[in-house]
C-alpha cells in the first residue's frame, strides 16, 4: 500500500525525523521496526509496526515473521525494564 499522506511512520522508515530525536528506530528488520512514540506515558513506551503503510495490523497477527520480531522485542524490553505491559491494536 502506498502512503498518500505525510505519514510519520513512513517518513521515519525513509530516514526522516519529522519529530526530531524521538523519531529514531530502536530495532528493525527489512519489514518491521520498533520505535518510541510521541506522548509516551512511561519510559520505554514503544511501537512495533510494519514498514509497509497499513491502516490495520490485523493481517500481521498471523504473520510468523512479525510474531518472531515481536518476541525478540519483548525479550529486549524485558531485559531493560523487567516488567512491562504489551498492548495489541487493530
Ligand atoms: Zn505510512
Amino acid at each position: 500500500m502506498n502512503c498518500v499522506n505525510d505519514c510519520r511512520f513512513c517518513s521515519l522508515f525513509e530516514g526522516k525525523q519529522l519529530y526530531g530525536q524521538i523519531d529514531t528506530l530502536l530495532c528493525e528488520t527489512p519489514n518491521f521496526a520498533m520505535f518510541p512514540t510521541i506522548g509516551a506515558l512511561v519510559e520505554g513506551w514503544v511501537l512495533i509496526a510494519p514498514k509497509e503503510h497499513r491502516y490495520s495490523m490485523c493481517s500481521y497477527y498471523s504473520n510468523n515473521e512479525f510474531a518472531d520480531f515481536v518476541d525478540k522485542m519483548k525479550n529486549k524490553l524485558h531485559k531493560q525494564y523487567h516488567k512491562f505491559q504489551f498492548f495489541r491494536r487493530r
